[in-house]
């Protein structure tokens, strides 16, 4: 029998406290990405709201084995390790939502604030056609600001946005609200 994924995750993820700075505590899943069938799964998972969810696949026009997006966005850095290979996966394309000075082409920018400070998130103008049905991918959901931030840039272009999903939520931080109307879709809720 199969381990439940979100126990499989637990078990591979490093907590290392007090990294960038005192008082976080940083879980860090590049063991569960260097282990090829927790990835395999995590991937497969990610992909799953559209897949799973009859109802939002009804919405989205789709059948359960067609996934209910056009596009997978990633979000620098780590976002892109799962966005590529989701996107591979289900045959479509990955964009990247990078930093800001990254991009070299006509873009748009969002900024977002940080526990200090502010950052800014920047896509390609046309990097996602009006109408298109985007799933957009990070590792952790914390306090939402980066995902929220991803997911303005994605529609602000005129994508759909069908699925927000990440491999942990840190519950605590309130990250799912600040996602709203949106669902987010974690595989481990800590
Ligand atoms: P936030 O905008 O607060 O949701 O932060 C999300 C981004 O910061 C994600 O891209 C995560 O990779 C990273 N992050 C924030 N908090 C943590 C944490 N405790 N452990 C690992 N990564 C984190």
């Amino acid at each position: 029998v199969q381990q439940p994924l979100d126990e499989l995750i637990a078990s591979l993820t490093v907590d290392v406290p007090d990294h960038p700075e005192p008082g976080v505590l940083f879980r860090d899943l590049t063991p569960v990405f260097g282990d090829g069938p927790a990835f395999a799964r995590v991937v497969e998972g990610l992909a799953a709201p559209a897949e799973s969810d009859p109802r939002a696949a009804a919405m989205a026009g789709t059948d359960d084995a067609t996934p209910a997006f056009d596009v997978v966005v990633g979000v620098e850095a780590r976002g892109f390790l799962l966005a590529a290979a989701v996107a591979l996966a289900a045959g479509v394309g990955v964009v990247p939502v990078r930093k800001a000075g990254k991009l070299p082409r006509e873009r748009i920018s969002a900024d977002y604030v940080l526990e200090y400070g502010t950052a800014t998130l920047e896509l390609h103008a046309d990097s996602i056609r009006p109408g298109q049905r985007v799933l957009v991918v990070d590792d952790v959901l914390a306090t939402g600001g980066t995902l929220a931030a991803a997911v303005e840039l994605v529609e602000r272009v005129g994508g759909v946005v069908t699925a927000v999903s990440v491999v942990v939520e840190l519950a605590a931080l309130g990250g799912r609200e600040r996602i709203a109307p949106h669902a987010v879709h974690a595989l481990w809720t800590t």
